[in-house]
């Protein structure tokens, strides 16, 4: 597969990749962010969020994470749908693999893939 060279590349689309993101694109860092197979992150599963600094009444977890990536997006990130298959660290540039078998060389990387709740198992946890 064909290689591109990219400054910089963010994985993960949760408020830590898209945070990374607006920085960047200000910066002039043209960064490049593959969304993950859960575009959003955690906070897509959730509802009321009202811990936010900027949305005094509260705001729907799905709702503030497209205002993240329109702010991301505003500064010129280029979001990938897909998601990332292999980092390889021991050379530089680095070595990356996308879902599309896709090998990205890559001058820096953030690595913001966040975590997994870890859940109960109760029946309200299955309610929005
Ligand atoms: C039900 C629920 C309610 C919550 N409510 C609140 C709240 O009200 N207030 C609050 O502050 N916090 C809340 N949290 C916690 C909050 O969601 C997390 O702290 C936050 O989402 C972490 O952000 P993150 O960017 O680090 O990672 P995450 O949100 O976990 O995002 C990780 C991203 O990495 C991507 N990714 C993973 N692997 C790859 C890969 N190989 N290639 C590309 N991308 C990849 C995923 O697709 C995802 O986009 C809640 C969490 C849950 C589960």
């Amino acid at each position: 597969m064909k290689s591109d060279i990219i400054d910089l590349l963010i994985i993960g689309s949760g408020p830590a990749g898209y945070t990374a993101a607006i920085y960047a694109s200000r910066a002039g860092l043209n960064p490049i962010l593959y969304q993950g197979k859960e575009p959003g992150g955690q906070l897509t599963i959730t509802s009321d969020v009202e811990n936010y600094p900027g949305y005094p009444n509260g705001v729907q977890g799905p709702e503030m994470m497209i205002d993240f990536q329109k702010q991301a997006e505003r500064f010129g990130t280029i979001i990938k749908g897909g998601f990332i298959k292999s980092v390889n660290l021991s050379k530089y540039p680095f070595e990356i693999i996308d879902d599309n078998d896709k090998n990205l060389i890559v001058n820096s990387v953030i690595i913001s893939t966040g975590a997994s709740a870890k859940w109960l198992g109760l029946e309200s946890e299955k309610k929005i």
